[in-house]
């Protein structure tokens, strides 16, 4: 047997980071077991819809390298096969016509309030014959639902779950203008896709009770379920906008890279032991559904930020400086070539100290900037003009900068003019070369910058 999962998401407009973690889960379950990852956009809500909420879907499995197997299909688009099934399932009398008016349905809805009934709709017309159907009223289609027993749910993560058949009513298939509803749209996508795993957030568990029930009416295979625990603010709250961002584009803006991204998810609610560092690689390997947890994991943007600290250090100093380069661009720094020469022999030095995309673009923004700088208020006050001064004319006499010859001159000028602190000296060089007060080492900088340039933003000053 092939395995094949789905991510199946809506088009809300931006790509939620819990819907990335399913549709890293079902990925890696594909990858594991050489299957086939798909993509369904669930676009049915037509209110909703546009092709730049499905971009968005698209680019946020993009960026994490979520890459779908085959096209990218419309649950809209086959809404004609949904409604086919709908009008098998009457031809083999498990669904029916219901002709009930609104009225009656509020009629009954307050029925079953009064006296406590678990299902609203009593069914007056399951069986009903087709003669009786009034003139001129569009009926829907519904399901003949189990009347006795239990329905199962053999679920990977929840175990064995039940619902008693009482409890489900008998839902609707087709709406009296000919749409599909959700419920139907699902489990044909699914079957006919041939998806043999789903992974889904545990919010759809009721759901699976209701698609079972469709799933055993056509007679087809009941897919592996695992519902998944939601994802919890680090306070124990449902997951929201104020808990900070939700949106993996907005992760991506803030500078953090895929890979941290992936393995951050992966610990989301799946476990190794007590390995933290999981490369996508290993978790290919490794992934499987035992380990998913049970309980709600908590988002925890600390532990995040030391991943992507993790992964910037990792990465090819190459690939952050072609990530940086737009990023600088909003700084106000263009990279040239003699920019991207220097940030290169930088980079080593700023991916240390960085915990986000932006944070090396930010510290590594002077390798970039061309003089007069606009100095921080912070480093204005460092500007020493005696110590800069003094800087510059040793530094004539050099013909080349190093990292230790710089530092030996700081040093000289910090015992001839700043009683040999030399704090007193490299914090006016910084302030000179950055326009700021943080950076790395300011002697390897200065190296870095060379002799011409650390001339000309020493006279700027
Ligand atoms: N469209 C649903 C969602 O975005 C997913 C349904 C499913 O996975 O079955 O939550």
């Amino acid at each position: 047997m092939t395995v094949v999962t789905r991510i199946a998401p809506s088009p809300t407009g931006f790509m939620h980071i819990g819907t990335a973690r399913t549709a890293l889960f079902s990925w890696l379950y594909a990858k594991r077991h050489n299957g086939k990852f798909l993509l369904r956009i669930e676009d049915t809500d037509r209110t909703r819809y546009s092709e730049e909420a499905v971009d968005a879907l698209k680019d946020g499995l993009k960026w994490l390298g979520l890459h779908w197997d085959g096209d990218a299909v419309s649950q809209f688009e086959s809404r004609h096969r949904h409604a086919e099934v709908a009008q098998q399932l009457v031809d083999m009398s498990k669904a029916y016509y219901c002709y009930c008016s609104p009225e009656e349905l509020e009629q009954m809805r307050e029925d079953a309030r009064a006296s406590g009934a678990k299902v609203n709709y009593d069914r007056r017309w399951r069986d009903r014959d087709a003669s009786e159907a009034p003139e001129g009223v569009k009926p829907v289609v519904r399901i003949k639902a189990p009347l006795e027993g239990t329905t199962v749910i053999e679920d990977a993560v929840q175990g064995r779950v039940e619902k008693n058949n009482d409890e489900l009513d008998d839902f609707i298939l087709l709406r009296s203008d000919g749409t599909p509803t959700y419920m139907l749209s699902v489990v044909v996508d699914d079957n006919d896709s041939g998806v043999t795993h789903i992974i889904r957030g545990d919010d759809h568990l009721n759901n699976a009770f209701r698609q079972k029930v469709i799933i055993d009416a056509m007679g087809w295979d009941v897919p592996v379920y695992t519902h998944i625990p939601l994802i919890l603010g680090p306070d124990g709250a449902k997951l929201s906008k104020r808990h900070g961002a939700q949106g993996v584009h907005e992760y991506e803006e803030m500078g953090y890279l895929p890979e941290a991204m992936r393995n951050y998810l992966l610990r989301l609610g799946w476990s190794h032991g007590d390995d933290e560092i999981i490369s996508t690689e290993q978790a290919v390997e490794w992934f499987n559904l035992e380990n998913i947890g049970k309980s709600a994991a908590r988002f925890d943007f600390d532990k995040l930020a030391s991943l992507n600290a993790h992964y910037i250090k990792q990465a090819d100093n190459h690939r952050l400086l072609d990530l940086i380069t737009p990023i600088m661009e909003k700084y106000g720094a263009t990279v040239d070539d003699v920019a991207k020469d220097r940030l290169l022999k930088g980079m080593n030095a700023l991916k240390d100290r960085a915990k986000t995309l932006n944070d090396i673009a930010e510290e590594g923004a002077f390798y970039a900037k061309k003089p007069p700088f606009v100095f921080t208020e912070k480093a204005e006050k460092n500007l020493d003009k005696d110590v800069l001064s003094a800087l510059a004319q040793e530094i004539e006499q050099l013909s080349d900068l190093t990292e230790d010859n710089v530092q030996d001159l700081c040093k000289k000028v910090a015992n001839d003019h700043k009683e040999g602190k030399l704090g007193k000296v490299a914090m006016p060089l910084r302030a000179a070369l950055t326009g700021t007060t943080v950076s790395p080492s300011i002697f390897e900088a200065a190296a870095i910058l060379g002799k011409d340039e650390v001339l000309k933003r020493l006279k700027f000053v």
